[in-house]
């Protein structure tokens, strides 16, 4: 008699996910997880006393897009979402507008601002709602090798397709520019189009822009107390269920017999068998934790990419003030801080020569504006992610150069909001390398593998393991970000992998 129906490695939302629904379908489920805490990348520890600091992901957008949170009930496991809204601000430093979850006030705001661009606004999310909504639909359901077509062909949806099919095969940054005449408007949409990773330069990239309608559709929100919220009251719904989540928990081998998963063994030796293993962990980790004959080239042959992003977060102990500040709609969104394109470019250019940008644009988050538990009254926690970063250096190493590259992104933010700097009581900087070796992202990609087209949808991580199973282990499983749909804070993969596994093991549908 094995010792659970299904062991899950790893504690990422996306595992804890797939524990929850089959915890509820009725089968037995051990997680373990390596760190001291559950979440990975959606989690949340008081570092700072009186501070709560996200360690991952903050905005949750991705998952408002999917039924998990209702079908697992987590409002009752605790689970409460505040609305961010305005969801974005953007701002070039000297003049401000706002995105709200709001399409006309949005639009009706712009075109004050800016003549000509409201309108162009409006006319963006006619033409790619549709299209927008079915990319929502292909991201909660397991990858067909026809998914590709079908996305294209929902371009065409009540429109011209073959208008609007040449738009998908190109960079974002070009499509950006067909409707958007007013840089300040277009360089803070590009800059949020290029937080999956590829450059506004990139062919066949421009999806990432072309799904912005969806934040008018399931909004901008954070759990109260911090990201990780939502991983704690996902434990809560597994240990509900009868399922049981162990920490300092790292899986070291798992156990295969036969072409079939056994079990897995800890680092401190300790050997827990199932009759299921689900891997959500990075897809390298789970080809290092599997004997070698049980490897495919494809597995070790997935593009990691050299990192991207990294954050400087802060406590401070005042409010954020910008230069151009609405009270309070400046703080509640995130900050969409660009000087131009060219300033994202110039990042990338540095990037590609293996140096950290000196000049970053920024994404600016101070929760603590909807969230008056994550900081004590009166100041804030702010966020400063910036793009972009090399994990691999071309000289130096993230030990010689983090304080350079910390430094530049607080010179960046002054330019928004001067004084920041006076403020810092506490911070936490994380590099690529800090984020490969706290996180377990190799590489420092907080997608785990590169979002490029050619590993998206049924090429993710690689074809013949896009169906959630991993080819040639019978009973062995695999979620999380370096499966469809990708990364970030959504739970899609999780659940499509759910439902696989406890088809496979219940023989009926899983809800
Ligand atoms: C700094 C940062 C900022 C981000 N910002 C956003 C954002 O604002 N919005 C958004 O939508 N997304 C954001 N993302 C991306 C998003 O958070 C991640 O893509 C997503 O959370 C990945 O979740 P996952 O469950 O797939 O995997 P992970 O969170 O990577 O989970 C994998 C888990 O496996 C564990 N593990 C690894 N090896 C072992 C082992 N041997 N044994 C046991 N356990 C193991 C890890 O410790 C980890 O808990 C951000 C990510 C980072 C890092």
């Amino acid at each position: 008699m094995p010792d659970f129906d299904v062991i899950v490695m790893g504690a990422g939302h996306n595992a804890l996910v797939t524990a929850a629904y089959a915890a509820k379908a009725g089968l037995k489920v051990g997680v373990f997880e390596r760190r001291h805490m559950v979440g990975g990348a959606v989690s949340t520890e008081e570092l700072v006393p009186g501070y709560q600091f996200d360690y991952g992901g903050s905005a949750h957008i991705l998952i408002r897009l999917t039924p998990v949170v209702r079908e697992l009930e987590l409002t009752r496991h605790g689970l409460h979402y505040l609305e961010v809204d305005p969801m974005f601000h953007a701002s070039d430093g000297e003049t401000p507008w706002f995105i709200h979850r709001d399409a006309d006030r949005t639009a009706r705001e712009l075109e004050a601002i800016f003549p000509g661009q409201g309108e162009a606004y409006r006319r963006f999310l006619d033409d790619w709602t549709p299209f927008a909504r079915s990319v929502a639909d292909l991201f909660n359901s397991a990858p067909g090798p026809l998914d590709m077509g079908k996305m294209v062909m929902s371009s065409g949806r009540g429109r011209d397709w073959m208008e609007q099919l040449p738009r998908i095969l190109r960079p974002y940054g070009d499509v950006a520019k067909e409707y958007f005449s007013e840089e300040r408007v277009r360089a803070p949409l590009v800059w949020m189009a290029a937080q999956s990773g590829p450059p506004p330069s990139d062919p066949l990239s421009a999806p990432f822009l072309l799904w912005h309608p969806l934040y008018h559709e399931g909004g901008v929100a954070r759990p109260k107390g911090g990201s990780g919220g939502l991983t704690k009251a996902l434990k809560r719904a597994i240990e509900a269920d009868g399922g049981q989540v162990f920490v300092n928990a790292p899986v070291k081998d798992i156990l295969v017999k036969d072409g079939k998963a056994q079990g897995v063994r800890l680092e401190g030796g300790e050997v827990y068998t199932a009759r299921a293993v689900v891997s959500g962990a990075h897809v390298l980790t789970t080809a290092g934790a599997l004997p070698d004959e049980y490897v495919p080239a494809s597995a070790r042959q997935v593009r990691v990419g050299n990192g991207f992003g990294m954050v400087l977060r802060l406590a401070l102990d005042g409010q954020v003030q910008y230069r151009q500040h609405t009270e309070p709609d400046s703080r509640t969104g995130l900050g969409l801080l660009i000087k131009s394109e060219q300033q994202l470019m110039k990042g990338y250019g540095e990037y590609l020569a293996g140096q950290p940008t000196s000049d970053p644009p920024l994404i600016a988050m101070s929760f603590s504006a909807v969230d008056d538990s994550l900081a004590p009254p009166g100041s804030d926690v702010l966020w400063l992610w910036a793009q972009y970063y090399p994990y691999e250096l071309a000289s130096g190493t993230w030990e010689t150069r983090v304080n350079e590259a910390r430094d530049n992104i607080l010179n960046a933010f002054e330019h928004y909001a001067p004084g920041t700097r006076d403020r810092i009581v506490g911070e936490l900087v994380q590099t690529p390398q800090w984020l490969e070796t706290n996180l377990g992202l190799h590489r420092g990609n907080v997608m785990h593998l590169e979002m490029s087209f050619d590993q998206m949808f049924s090429f993710r991580p690689w074809m013949k393991a896009s169906g959630y199973r991993w080819p040639g282990v019978g009973g062995l499983y695999l979620t999380g970000a370096s499966t469809h749909p990708g990364g970030g804070i959504m739970g899609a993969s999780g659940r499509n992998a759910a439902s696989v596994l406890v088809r496979d093991l219940t023989r009926r549908r899983w809800r």
